[in-house]
C-alpha cells in the first residue's frame, strides 16, 4: 500500500482524455521508489510510452518540461503545485497527498502552543489536505487560527523559498505540519514569532528556537568570512524556477560598486565539485534555491551566502534585520 495519494485513476484519464502517445514522469527523491509501479499502471491501462526522470527534482522550481520538450505529449509531476511560471509542455500537477495521520504530532504541538491564542497555520504539499482537520482541533481547543494563500502558493502552504502565506498574518505564534527544520526555520527567521513543528514522521512537536539560533550563529560566521573576500562567484541556476539572472546582475553591480569583483557563473545543480575549478574566487553568492546556502553549509569550504546575506556582508542591511531569501515570481 502507497504511503502517499498518486493520483493514478485521475492521471490514467488525464493521459485518455489528450490521447498522449507519450508520457514523461517526474517525482521527488522520496516518491522515485513507486516510479516504474506507476509507469507500469499507466503502460497497462492506456497506449502510452512512458519516460521517467532519473535526475533529482526537489521541487515544481525543477520540472524537466525543458529536457523532454518535443519527447512529451504530457508531463506528470509528482509532489509539488505548480509555480508561477511558465512551462515548456503540458504539465499535470500531482501533490502526493500523504496517507500519514498527522493528528498525533498535532496533539503533543497544543501544549506547546499554551499561552499563544493567535496561531498561524502552515504545512507543505504533503499536507494540505489535512490543514482544515489541523485547523478545526485548534479551534475545538480554544485557539484563533489563521490560514491564508500566499504568492503562487496554496492555501496555509509554504515552500523553502516562498513564505509569503504568512506575511501579514497577526499571530502570536506559528504551528508548521511537517517534517525538517528548514520550513519552520523559514517561518521564524520571516516573522520574529514562536514556531512549534508537529512532526508525523517522528511523532513529536518541538520549537524551531535551538535549530534557529544554531543555524544564525553559523550565517553569522558565514557573513564575517565573506567581508574579507575580494572577488566573488555569483550563482544562477538555470532551473526555470530559480532563475534570477536579473538580481545577480543587480548584485554584480553592487558589489562592483563596493571595490570589489564578481563574476556570475551558470549552472544547473550545484556542488563544491563544481565550483572547486574556480581557486581565484573567494565567496560564492546563490542567487538559485535559498536551502542550499543554509542546508549544505558546511560541504563548502568558501563561504557560501544568499542575497540577503550579501547585504549584511556590504553594509547594506543590519545583522539583527536578517531575513531568508525568497525567490519571487512577477
Ligand atoms: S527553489 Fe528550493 S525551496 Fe524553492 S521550490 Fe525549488 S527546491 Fe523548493
Amino acid at each position: 500500500m502507497l504511503n502517499y495519494n498518486l493520483q493514478i485513476p485521475e492521471i490514467i484519464e488525464k493521459i485518455k482524455e489528450t490521447q498522449a502517445e507519450v508520457v514523461g514522469l517526474q517525482f521527488p527523491e522520496g516518491l522515485k521508489i513507486h516510479a516504474t509501479e506507476v509507469a507500469r499502471q499507466i503502460e497497462n491501462e492506456t497506449e502510452a510510452t512512458v519516460l521517467i526522470s532519473g535526475d533529482p527534482c526537489y521541487g515544481a522550481c525543477d520540472v524537466s518540461d525543458v529536457n523532454m520538450g518535443g519527447m512529451v505529449d504530457l508531463l506528470v509531476h509528482f509532489g509539488h503545485t505548480a509555480l508561477p511560471i511558465k512551462y515548456n509542455v503540458p504539465v499535470l500537477f500531482v501533490e502526493a497527498h500523504s496517507n500519514m495521520d498527522v493528528m498525533q504530532s498535532v496533539k503533543t504541538a497544543l501544549n506547546l502552543l499554551n499561552g499563544y491564542k493567535r496561531i498561524g497555520l502552515v504545512t507543505t504539499t504533503q499536507h494540505i489536505h489535512l490543514l482544515d482537520k489541523v485547523a478545526d482541533f485548534l479551534e475545538l481547543n480554544g485557539k484563533k487560527v489563521l490560514i491564508k494563500g500566499g504568492q503562487g502558493t496554496r492555501k496555509g502552504q509554504v515552500l523553502g523559498c516562498n513564505f509569503s502565506a504568512i506575511k501579514d498574518l497577526s499571530a502570536d505564534a506559528f504551528l508548521y505540519v511537517g517534517s525538517g527544520n528548514f520550513h519552520a526555520l523559514g517561518i521564524k527567521l520571516s516573522t520574529g514569532k514562536p514556531v512549534i513543528i508537529a512532526d508525523p514522521y517522528r511523532n513529536e512537536a518541538r520549537d524551531i528556537d535551538q535549530f534557529a539560533d544554531k543555524i544564525l550563529r553559523i550565517r553569522f560566521a558565514r557573513i564575517i568570512k565573506a567581508r574579507e573576500a575580494e572577488r566573488f562567484g555569483i550563482i544562477v541556476s538555470s532551473k526555470e524556477g530559480q532563475y534570477r539572472m536579473d538580481l545577480a546582475k543587480s548584485l554584480k553591480k553592487m558589489i562592483h560598486k563596493s571595490g570589489k569583483e564578481a563574476y556570475i557563473i551558470l549552472l544547473d545543480d550545484i556542488s563544491p565539485e563544481l565550483l572547486m575549478p574556480f581557486i581565484d574566487l573567494d565567496a560564492f553568492l546563490v542567487t538559485a534555491c535559498p536551502r542550499i546556502a543554509i542546508d549544505d553549509a558546511k560541504m563548502y569550504k568558501k563561504p557560501l551566502i544568499t542575497p540577503e546575506e550579501l547585504l549584511i556582508v556590504l553594509h547594506k542591511k543590519k545583522w539583527e534585520d536578517y531575513k531568508i531569501d525568497e525567490i519571487k515570481y512577477n
